[in-house]
């Protein structure tokens, strides 16, 4: 698969976040693609109730139409990144137009982080954008916007990837809610019955 192979190509590109330190029992959890009404509050809630802290990557569209859902994630202390103004993808992109998507973004989010929407960056693109921000990718996604997984499968990814250092990544997306509500809790008491603790990026 192109991705994967791509994915594979980019690891060896110094400058971009793929897993955090290898000596911590530390997971980084990270949600792409919200705020979303109904999904996101959801997150938050489920999120508070095992007390732990994640990172947001938002796009700039959602943001704008959901400003208050927005405010919540930072008032309640997690982390957000910028995930691009309207989810680009950066192939089919030309660079400037895509600069200046993350920049509109920007406006409304204002991180040091961001994330490439569908983990697609050329390398003018890559250059550019890592002047300004920390270009974070991850080591486990866990596909919960695969309608043809099913949770038990969702949560199979998360429980076979995560290891020291993890950046594991959800969606509080509409066409991820239905694996998300079902695994990211499962997924949460594994870890932290393995002994791993939560932080943001
Ligand atoms: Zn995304």
């Amino acid at each position: 698969m192109l991705f994967t192979q791509l994915s594979r190509c980019l690891h060896w590109i110094p400058g971009i976040t793929w897993r955090k330190s290898a000596s911590k029992k530390t997971i980084y959890l990270s949600f792409d693609d919200g705020p979303i009404p109904g999904v996101t509050p959801w997150v938050l809630d489920t999120l508070d109730r095992y007390g732990i802290k994640a990172t947001f990557f938002c796009v700039g569209e959602n943001v704008a139409r959901y400003p208050e859902l927005f405010e919540q994630i930072k008032t309640r202390g997690h982390q957000t990144g910028n995930h691009s103004y309207n989810h680009l993808r950066a192939f089919r992109t030309n660079p400037d137009d895509y600069l200046a998507n993350v920049e509109k973004a920007d406006k409304l989010i204002g991180s040091s982080l961001f994330r490439p929407p569908h983990g697609e960056l050329t390398y003018a693109q890559f250059r550019a954008l890592r002047k300004k921000y920390e270009l974070v990718q991850w080591d486990v996604i866990s596909r919960d916007y695969n309608a043809k997984l099913s949770p038990d499968e969702v949560f199979d990814i998360v429980r076979k990837g995560v290891r020291k250092g993890s950046i594991l990544v959800f969606h509080d997306s509409l066409k991820a809610e239905k694996n998300l509500r079902a695994a990211l809790p499962r997924s949460i008491e594994f870890c932290l019955a393995q002994g791993y603790v939560f932080d943001v990026l």
